[in-house]
């Protein structure tokens, strides 16, 4: 068992394969020497401008499924290939041995993600499946270009959100929820207008990637974000009457090292909520949320993920018979008020208005997880809940998950505007 020759998806892969038969000017390299990039190469045929690879992620370090790359030596205009199979390392439960490779169907959008610039990113055509292979192809004008599963959002990408937020807006500070094992800075966005106490304010907690791999929560909670700051009257209101706390990035360690972080070892991070959280962005976002509940104000707390290759977007929640009332009631309505404005984005990001439950028959570590240690830990009125964005549709996109965030926004508004207010003199 050998893993070393995966450990490093940072490391530079400038690989020039020779070929005599080459035929375009420059020759195809492959860079991942930056934040959060991560492959595998392992073939570039100078013929045919194909790339062959395979997400480089360490299994220790949670799902090998997330692959993100730049390619060089692209005569402009020419169309190339990336050709990308499942990764080969084994991987196992974090309580287990490696027992077998991850199945490619989570490293295989239909459609993969390409940039130009590194900051706009939009989908390749539908990729060819073949055997254990599929092949997208892009025709970029460009010497470089960046591909990817999905829109990349590194801690670069949260850092400078919640830097523009905090200028742009009075009502906005740049703050962070802590520092990571790696003493990396984990982002967090602070957001109240007015002189209201914050005793008197409902309290609103959104978090994004706890599983590093899925980018598209973080562009999620960017769109619930960018909506609260901006100019719409139920924003300001919401500004002027809760408290909200945002993190774009919960995982700042596996995203900046290009790692899938689900099922990392030893625990993952949203089987972390335990009395003794391994994480430190775990541990210091139960330490605020439990200023919170002693406060009485938990009142809303999402956190946010992207779901297996084939769901629409759908909510997680505890099942009702281990909650009481009033939440289970709240809950309802919150739910109904979500699904009532995220099905009807356009373009759609297709939505069930079905939960699904985690609850004892979903994991050993059930209570562990984060939305459901809210529920259990929190106040008689916590709304607490896990939002899974749709991934592999063609709408989702940095616009269809921004979409999502700000109807999710919107629907806190609403919901909080029903609940009586907190006393205020
Ligand atoms: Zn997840």
């Amino acid at each position: 068992m050998n893993h070393l020759s995966l450990r490093l998806p940072t490391l530079l892969v400038a690989t020039h394969l020779l070929c005599a038969a080459a035929t375009a000017g420059e020759p195809l390299s492959v860079a991942a020497d930056f934040e959060g990039a991560s492959v595998r190469v392992l073939a570039i045929d100078q013929a045919t401008r194909r790339i062959d690879c395979m997400p480089g992620g360490d299994p220790e370090r949670g799902w090998p499924c997330w692959w993100y790359f730049r390619v060089d030596g692209i005569t402009p205009g020419e169309t190339i290939t990336v050709r990308l199979r499942g990764s080969t390392a084994t991987f196992g439960k974090p309580d287990g041995p490696p027992t077998k490779p991850l199945s490619s169907v989570w490293a295989m959008p239909t459609q993969a993600t390409y940039s130009l610039d590194g900051k706009s990113w939009r989908h390749t055509a539908k990729g060819t499946k073949q055997d254990e292979w599929i092949a997208y192809t892009l025709k970029p004008n460009a010497a470089s270009a960046f591909i990817a599963w999905g829109p990349p959002y590194t801690p670069t990408t949260a850092a400078t959100f919640v830097e523009a937020m905090a200028k742009s807006s009075p009502h906005a500070k740049a703050g962070e929820l802590c520092r990571s094992r790696e003493n990396r800075a984990v982002p967090m966005l602070h957001v109240m207008e007015g002189d209201r106490p914050p005793q008197q304010r409902f309290g609103v907690w959104v978090q994004a990637r706890q599983h590093a791999w899925e980018s598209g929560s973080s562009w999620v909670a960017q769109g619930f974000g960018r909506w609260l700051l901006g100019d719409d009257a139920d924003a300001a209101w919401l500004r002027q009457h809760a408290e909200i706390f945002l993190v774009p990035i919960m995982d700042i360690d596996n995203t900046a090292t290009g790692n899938g972080g689900k099922d990392a070892r030893p625990q993952d991070h949203n089987r972390d909520w335990s009395p003794q959280p391994h994480w430190n962005e775990v541990r210091a976002a139960q330490r605020m949320v439990g200023d919170l509940i002693d406060q009485g104000r938990m009142d809303l707390f999402v956190d946010l993920h992207n779901p297996a290759p084939g769901d629409p977007t759908f909510f997680y929640i505890m099942p009702d018979e281990l909650l009481k009332q009033p939440m289970i009631g709240l809950r309802n309505r919150f739910l109904e008020l979500a699904y009532g404005r995220i099905s009807k984005i356009k373009p759609l990001m297709p939505m069930s208005n079905k939960p699904k439950i985690t609850g004892v028959d979903y994991h050993p570590l059930w209570r562990q997880i984060s939305a459901n240690w809210v529920s259990m830990h929190g106040n008689p009125q916590t709304v607490s809940v896990c939002l899974e964005t749709v991934w592999n549709h063609e709408n989702s996109t940095t616009e269809g998950y921004r979409a999502v965030g700000a109807q999710l926004a919107a629907a806190v508004r609403e919901y909080l505007g029903e609940r009586p207010m907190k006393p205020w003199q």
